[in-house]
């Protein structure tokens, strides 16, 4: 059993610096900020934040890269090997990842080891594989000016992408922003979140290990309205690629417009698990569960709108309450702990804030909603039942442990109830009539329908949403396509066969 002593002396190994145009580099604007670790409030470490300057050298370095620099002419197949490269690497040195993970974030290091690591790197060899062979289309065209003409397109890089990442999985939403722009030829500048910072600094670490020049990728740790702003704003930046809030989302939206320049936007959701009155009740209970309370429920993807079959209702409400109480919330770090705790001080005064408002609503609070008596930023697995698809706490991302169980009559209502939301990221449904499961799975609104398991994660699919989930793809070829842009060539022929 790791101890949490050892956990904290692997966090002095992390450099704590901007790394840009290959090399660590000291901020110059002097500014830090502490990482606190969300279990014991303590500082984890302090990184130096990257200001104006440093976004403004990684941008142009990353610029020169492309246009000047080796990373420019390294062809699909050196990609391909390099991708392959890191992803040795990251395996080779995965428990060191989990480990800070679950330091950062504050969850059980078994969820990275079983979920994001594995991802990460499965991530990095997906995208290796496409490096080299991102062709272009040969397309008949028509005669110009008599002559006939030739025409075909090729698949560029986009340039340089900006890549913003959320505290509760850095390391793997990380590696769905680097690893596709990285195969499409970008050059991409990290920004990881402040609150938990170590992972993305580590695997800079690697980069250059890996055979990377320099320029190639960046890591600018700082502050989201000072380094990320900057980021956003710096005119360089071909491509923003976010995961975060809708307010945050909106911000980036709006300074990509300036230069109409592209973005990928992945905001969360309210996501709704549909369970069915002839579901496997207990593969349902699992499934429900982990989809609410996997991560402390800080999951963009979390099946937070629970909503239930008359017929099974009461039953249902009964195993998941016993399967909440079955979670052991507690340091990550101590033997048997299945939750730990939110992220910061702000996290924990939002999510209690959503359970006094699910309680004031007239929602029934079936378990939980308290914290347990000890220091750290816990609160307990928490389950409503008799909820309303139009109360608070259904409506809005609470990004918790908390699950709102709603009852319905109908498949119609319950398609009903599943649509009408302000978001439209990912839905499960729970049955076991294959019939109905697709033909619901059409008629649900989101970018992701899994049935009989919640969000099961492959690279190979893509992955976003729609609403005030954001816009565009992640992963699976839509990722390559996020990150390149198709150039069409026409050459006009002069040539005339003799007659
Ligand atoms: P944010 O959207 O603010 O943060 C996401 C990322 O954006 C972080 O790296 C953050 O940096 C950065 N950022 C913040 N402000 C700016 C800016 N002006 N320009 C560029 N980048 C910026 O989310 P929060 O951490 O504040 O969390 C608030 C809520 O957002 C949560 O309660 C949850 O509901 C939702 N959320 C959704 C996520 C998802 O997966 N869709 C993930 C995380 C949060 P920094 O960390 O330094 O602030």
């Amino acid at each position: 059993m790791l101890t949490r002593a050892a956990a904290e002396r692997l966090v002095s190994t992390v450099p704590t610096e901007p790394y840009l145009a290959g090399r660590w580099d000291s901020s110059q604007s002097a500014d830090t900020f502490d990482v606190i670790d969300p279990v014991t409030e303590r500082r984890l470490t302090t990184v130096a934040a990257a200001g104006a300057g440093e976004v403004d050298r990684a941008v142009s370095h990353a610029r020169s890269a492309l246009d000047e620099g080796a990373w420019g002419r390294t062809d699909g197949s050196t990609r391909a090997l390099l991708l392959h490269r890191l992803a040795d690497l990251i395996e080779a040195r995965s428990e060191e990842f989990a480990i800070l993970e679950s330091l950062d974030v504050g969850k059980p290091a078994f969820e990275p080891r079983a979920i994001d690591l594995p991802q990460t790197i499965q991530t990095f060899r997906y995208f290796a594989g496409w490096a080299d062979k991102l062709e272009g289309r040969s397309i008949p065209t028509g005669a110009y000016m008599g002559r006939p003409t030739h025409s075909y397109t090729v698949r560029e890089p986009v340039g340089v992408v900006a890549a913003i990442t959320p505290w509760n999985s850095p390391t793997m939403i990380g590696a769905w922003k680097i690893a596709p722009a990285l195969a499409a030829g970008c050059a991409v500048v990290l920004k990881p979140p402040e609150d938990a910072p170590l992972t993305s600094l580590l695997l800079a670490s690697l980069i250059e290990e890996a055979g990377f020049p320099a320029g190639a990728f960046s890591v600018l740790p700082g502050l989201g309205a000072v380094t990320g702003q900057a980021l956003i704003d710096h005119p360089g930046v071909d491509k923003i690629s976010f995961t975060g809030s809708p307010e945050t989302g909106y911000k980036v939206a709006v300074a990509a417009a300036k230069g109409f320049r592209r973005t990928t936007l992945e905001l969360g959701g309210k996501s709704p698990q549909i369970v069915f009155g002839d579901a496997n009740l207990d593969d349902a209970t699992m499934g429900v569960a982990a989809g609410v309370f996997a991560n402390q429920g800080e999951v963009c993807a979390a099946g937070s709108r629970i909503l239930v079959a008359r017929a099974v209702y009461d039953e249902f409400v009964e195993r998941l309450v016993a399967r909440a109480r079955d979670i052991k919330v507690g340091d990550p770090f101590d033997e048997g702990t299945t939750m730990g705790a939110l992220i910061n001080a702000r996290q924990l005064e939002r999510v209690s804030g959503y359970i006094k408002t699910g309680a004031d609503d007239g929602a029934r609070l079936v378990t939980g909603g308290g914290r347990p008596d000890r220091k750290g930023f816990f609160v307990e697995p928490t389950l409503f039942a008799e909820v309303d698809n139009t109360m608070t706490i259904a409506r809005q991302e609470i990004f918790g442990p908390v699950g709102a169980v709603i009852p319905f009559d109908s498949d119609t209502e319950a398609v009903t109830i599943a649509n009408d939301s302000d978001y439209a990221l990912a839905a499960t449904l729970w049955t076991s009539d294959v019939n109905r499961a697709h033909a619901l799975a059409r008629r649900v609104k989101a970018g992701a329908v899994a049935i009989n398991g919640w969000a099961p994660l492959d690279p190979r699919l893509p992955w976003g949403g729609s609403k005030l989930s954001g816009q565009g793809r992640e992963l699976g070829w839509a990722g390559i396509e996020a990150n390149t842009e198709e150039k069409s060539v026409t050459a006009v022929l002069s040539y005339a066969p003799d007659k």
